[in-house]
């Protein structure tokens, strides 16, 4: 709609003024029910769509393709497309987080890289020591009741507020999917509604799991569209929190996403003497304790791997280009180069 040409006007106007507003409104009507209203109102659309569908192909079969009022099915999709940009899609046109924190992607080393990764493997080892000396259980499997893993998420984002100025006074707080059935065939961990400004998270996925994701949700909720920006500001909220299990688990993927990088830029470069010396070295480096953690997370995905989730993702990935999400699924590990200029902007002050 051309609103990408002008980013700071985007920045300011709609993600800084207008969408706080929608989103309120929006809070009110849905943060009430416990459920998500916003899966139930997909519920209903995919009847009706059922429906209409089936109410059309046997017009079709009467009266030939003259009798379907296919001038209102386009004017329904425009409407929908015009509703999602202003109730939250103009995110994706905003200068956004990495304007609101004054760093930038910039092209990065392979040292930088392995750098970061040392550190998040360290706070990994230091978490999980303090984890273990607070007897506080690592959950490997799905956890019975999802709701105090939310408002940890919840309360990360308050005690972050201090240090992130643009961050609300009060976060929204994420709600459980109804779609865990769903969750892997498509392959998803959690989403956003823009429609109702929920956020949903997968509840019959390893415990360890829940903080970061809500974290990542909760940002979209707050107007951060892209997944790096929404990666990001997860990321730099969870390790705010004060409870050593949020911080474990945002270290724990954040780890997976740098050492990915970090093993595909070696790839790359065909350093295969590299690639084995940098498997080798993460794995001495890492305490013994976050290795089996890992190990049985990944041993959990692997085991509800489905041969439908990369269709699936593929048709998310059409989406991410559509907004102008070029990187496409590889928006994900963007959030690497925020963090490599962060942190070299931290250690200039
Ligand atoms: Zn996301």
């Amino acid at each position: 709609m051309g609103f990408g040409y002008f980013p700071a006007q985007v920045e300011g106007w709609y993600s800084g003024q207008l969408y706080p507003v929608l989103l309120t409104l929006r809070l009110w009507l849905t943060v009430w029910v416990p459920f998500s209203i916003g899966d139930l109102l997909y519920i209903f659309v995919s009847i009706y769509l059922i429906y209409k569908l089936i109410g059309s192909l046997l017009v079709i079969k009467k009266e030939g393709l003259k009798g379907v009022k296919l001038w209102r099915a386009s004017a329904i999709i425009l409407l929908v497309w015009i509703s999602f940009k202003l109730l939250w899609g103009l995110n994706y046109d905003r200068l956004g987080a990495g304007h609101l924190l004054q760093i930038e992607q910039k092209a990065y080393s392979g040292a930088a890289v392995t750098s970061l990764v040392n550190e998040l493997i360290d706070s990994l080892n230091s978490t999980r020591k303090q984890l273990s000396e607070a007897k506080i259980q690592v959950d490997t499997l799905p956890v019975g009741n999802p709701a105090p893993y939310f408002s940890w998420a919840q309360e990360a984002y308050q005690r972050a507020k201090t240090s992130y100025s643009f961050l609300p006074d009060k976060a929204p707080r994420v709600k459980a999917t109804l779609f865990n059935p769903l969750a892997d065939y498509v392959g998803f961990t959690g989403y956003f509604n823009p429609f109702t400004a929920e956020g949903q998270v997968r509840t019959d996925m390893p415990g360890l799991e829940l903080p970061f994701v809500a974290c990542h949700e909760t940002a979209h909720m707050l107007g951060f569209a892209s997944e790096s920006e929404a990666n990001l500001v997860g990321y730099l909220v969870a390790t705010k929190s004060s409870n050593p299990y949020v911080r474990y688990s945002a270290y724990n993927e954040i780890f997976t996403y740098a050492q990915r990088e970090q093993l595909s830029m070696m790839a790359l470069q065909k350093d295969s003497v590299g690639f084995m010396g940098a498997v080798a070295q993460n794995r001495d480096r890492l305490d013994t304790l976050v290795k089996q953690d890992r190990k049985a997370v990944r041993r959990f995905f692997n085991r509800h791997r489905s041969s439908v989730a990369p269709i699936m993702s593929g048709v998310y990935e059409q989406y991410l280009f559509l907004n102008k999400q070029n990187a496409g699924l590889k928006s994900y590990d963007e959030v690497i180069g925020w963090l490599i200029d962060l942190k070299q902007k931290q250690l200039k002050k």
